[in-house]
């Protein structure tokens, strides 16, 4: 089995996820070790960042309601070549580390991101079970010049699959943030392992928040989860399999056709569109009114010496108003 030092912790969590109350003895017997091993267990499944109750008397029930990842599931409704790797450092990292030997179009999954990343070394915090993470593997024949753009079209195609699930509203924030209220959603991370030949290796991971808990520590600005929009409950497996879809089929068609059509569809999507915004670009600062994006998928800036056009990894968008 995968994850074979986390097998216990995973094993009561299954039991946990089925809901009700469990004592200590009966989850002790069931897992062959001592009500003292679960309680550390139990402890190191809190340091996962799972809200677990204990009530004298009853034994221990999860504060939430939690929907694993179901392997099985997931084969019947994922066409690629995936693995489910319950407890990881990074879904990203994971894809780096083995690209030689994995396929186009690979992905990996997890409940839970030790080292969870987001653009420049930022972290990105994702909790056991309450939202996905996952990574896609990708040979770009069209090289690293058209990263930026594959970046820019994952989250349009991520909004837009949201949007036709029914969660209204959902925005994108360039180059890669989904928002929601100008909370930001999710998260798109594109990285490149090598380059072979003109091809550029790429990996494209997506941290979409469903339900984390508000008391979550270590995000330092606004964010929203998929719960606080739409009341409709959200079947993991189900939006994990749509998402990974979303990604192959938006890939492939970005292979094809490149920006073109994308453009318009980012810009209807645009969450800052025709409002004052500031790009952080290094310890510059460029300040104007956004005006979506091009064809290179650079961002347009209305400044007072007219519209300009910025693009590159170490720039950062920033609301102005
Ligand atoms: P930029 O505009 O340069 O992308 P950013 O602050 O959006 O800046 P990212 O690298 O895209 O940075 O994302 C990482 C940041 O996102 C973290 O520093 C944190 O503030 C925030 N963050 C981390 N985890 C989550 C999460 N699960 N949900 C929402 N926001 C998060």
């Amino acid at each position: 089995m995968r994850n074979q030092p986390h097998a216990i912790k995973l094993a009561l969590l299954g039991t946990l996820s089925k809901g009700g109350f469990h004592s200590g003895e009966e989850l002790g017997a069931s897992l062959g070790v001592s009500r003292a091993a679960i309680s550390k267990h139990i402890k190191g499944i809190q340091e996962w960042g799972v809200d677990v109750h204990r009530v004298q008397g009853k034994g221990y029930q999860l504060a939430q309601p939690m929907q694993l990842l179901d392997e099985n599931t997931l084969k019947h409704t994922i066409d690629t070549k995936f693995a489910l790797v319950p407890v990881i450092e990074s879904t990203n990292q994971y894809i780096l580390d083995n690209s030689s030997e994995l396929e186009s179009g690979f992905v990996c999954l997890a409940e839970y991101q030790s080292k969870g990343r987001g653009r420049r070394g930022r972290q990105w915090i994702s909790p056991f079970g309450s939202n996905l993470y996952l990574s896609m593997y990708w040979q770009l024949d069209a090289g690293m010049a058209a990263a930026m753009g594959l970046s820019l079209v994952v989250g349009v195609a991520l909004a837009e699959s949201l949007e036709q699930l029914g969660v209204p509203g959902v925005k994108l924030k360039w180059p890669n943030d989904l928002y929601h209220d100008d909370k930001k959603l999710a998260g798109i991370l594109v990285e490149m392992s090598g380059q072979a030949g003109a091809a550029a290796n790429l990996v494209i991971g997506v941290g979409l928040n469903l339900s984390m808990a508000e008391t979550v520590d270590g995000i330092s600005q606004p964010w929203t989860s998929l719960s606080n929009i739409t009341a409709k409950p959200v079947d993991r497996n189900q939006l994990a399999a749509l998402l990974v879809k979303t990604l192959n089929t938006t890939l492939q068609d970005y292979e094809s056709f490149g920006m073109g059509e994308f453009v318009a569809r980012w810009n209807r999507l645009d969450n800052y569109l025709g409002r004052k915004v500031k790009l952080l670009i290094g310890n510059k600062s460029v300040e104007g009114v956004a005006r979506g994006i091009d064809k290179q998928g650079a961002v347009l800036l209305e400044t007072e010496q007219g519209t300009q056009s910025f693009i590159g990894g170490e720039i950062s968008l920033r609301n102005n108003e």
